[in-house]
């Protein structure tokens, strides 16, 4: 079953059991569980020959993917690559299996649901692809929450076509279900750069939902179809999703033993901007001129790390908070134990949503003592999780993703300068995006 168990064992035999990883898991937190960790993973992985019981793909689905473990190993184990080698090696379609039963069970379960589902297929989603990992996350989301979702006019007439000098990856969630994303970054590239932005048609999901579940060959299909959609010019891949961005970012290890691709995807990897990193390091943005004290009293602001730009190997983290401070002025606040994660995780919701939701409530709680008024997040599934989180417990809370939230600001004080500054009441006007 492992034809790869030298190097598994390797792995295994590499890890000092020092606990550091166990320490940062947020499953491990929730659950207190050894073998939900990377730790627990690397000894089972070790040691077994023949993994096939439901309990061992329980454990091996049970991994949010999310890094806090590979960015604190003192080793450098690569704990990430171990769990997803483990899932494609699982005996046929054990996993999968596991998710869509689940998938099923809980959508037959709900007519409503199932007509909010249809509903969906009929309009908003009707030309997103099947190989999309959004369908798979869609299918948790609350029956009303279709229509939360239907983005606002972004007014198109902002967005007339100009010099083409960026071109844009805008992931399955701005391009099918969120469109105002990817309009609400068109005007944000155009505000900066005077650029419109090149959208090509044959882009598809970056893949990461089929890596994640272990679906390797499937993955690298995506991985081409997306290098050739962008092959027509040279310009700069813009992606305003941090997720996309990560696996993009990954396509030259995926297709490195793929001699037609593995050049192409160097290529492709080199010309990839991360929204934040992009227009914080643009200087086009001015920010706001601010009275004595000024910052105190505007509404709280919190950004949520994306833990694949958190733990990824750029470090991602001042960025954003450059840009709303510079935009928005005032910096956002932060959690007391500093940033968490969301429980999302691509498909470990579908698989362990009682998990997911635990990790979620702890970062909620701590969250709802500051009195935050917006959250702000660059990642689909983080932003999925938000809205749908605080839609369910009825929080008074926007959420949005970073690029509505600053095309707002733009735009708003544009139209009214008034409107950025405190009312008679003593209270700033804060972007609404929903
Ligand atoms: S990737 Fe995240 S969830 Fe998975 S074992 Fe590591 S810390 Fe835990
Ligand atoms: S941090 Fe690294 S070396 Fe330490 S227990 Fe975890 S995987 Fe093993």
């Amino acid at each position: 079953m492992h034809s790869n168990r030298p190097a598994t064992q390797q792995t295994a035999d590499d890890c000092a059991k020092c606990g550091a990883c166990t320490a940062v898991c947020p499953v491990y937190q929730v659950t207190g569980r050894e073998s939900q960790t990377a730790r627990g993973r690397l000894h089972l992985l070790g040691r077994l020959t023949r993994p096939s019981s439901a309990a061992y793909s329980a454990i091996i689905s049970s991994c949010l993917l999310c890094g806090a473990c590979r960015d604190a190993c003192p080793r450098g184990i690569d704990t990430l690559a171990a769990v997803i080698h483990a899932r494609q090696q699982l005996p046929p379609l054990a996993h999968h299996q596991f998710l869509e039963k689940l998938l099923a069970r809980k959508t037959f379960a709900s007519p409503r649901l199932l007509k909010s589902l249809s509903s969906l297929r009929n309009s908003l989603l009707k030309n997103l692809p099947k190989a999309s990992g959004l369908w798979l996350k869609l299918a948790f989301l609350p029956e009303d929450y279709a229509q939360q979702m239907i983005p606002p006019d972004f007014s198109t007439a902002e967005n007339k076509p100009g010099p083409q000098a960026i071109s844009f990856f805008s992931g399955c969630l701005a391009r099918y279900l969120s469109p105002v994303i990817g309009t609400a970054t068109a005007f944000l590239t155009r505000e900066a750069t005077g650029s419109s932005l090149l959208v090509p048609e044959e882009q598809t999901c970056c893949g990461l939902a089929s890596f994640g579940s272990g679906n390797r060959e499937e993955a690298r299909k995506l991985a081409r179809k997306n290098i050739a959609a962008f092959a027509g010019h040279n310009l700069p891949i813009l992606t305003s999703c941090a997720s996309c961005y990560s696996h993009l970012r990954s396509y030259p290890e995926l297709l490195a033993d793929d001699p037609a691709w593995a050049d192409r995807a160097k290529h492709f990897a080199a010309r990839l901007q991360e929204f934040s990193q992009f227009f914080a390091g643009s200087g086009l943005f001015s920010p706001p001129a601010q009275t004595a004290g000024s910052a105190q009293d505007l509404p709280r602001v919190f950004y949520h790390d994306p833990c694949h730009l958190r733990f990824g190997p750029e470090k991602i983290t001042a960025a954003p908070r450059t840009l709303i401070r510079d935009l928005y002025g005032s910096l956002p606040v932060e959690l007391a134990r500093g940033p968490h994660c969301c429980g999302q995780g691509g498909l470990f919701r579908l698989a362990h949503p009682d998990l997911a939701d635990q990790i979620f409530s702890s970062a909620l709680t701590e969250l709802m003592e500051l009195s935050v008024a917006h959250v702000v997040t660059t990642c689909s599934g983080c932003l999925l999780q938000w809205q749908q989180g605080i839609g369910k417990g009825g929080h008074d809370c926007q959420c949005s993703h970073l690029a509505v939230f600053l095309a707002r600001i733009i735009r708003q004080g544009r139209e009214s300068p008034a409107a950025m500054s405190r009312d008679n009441r003593g209270n700033s006007a804060i972007p609404q995006t929903r």
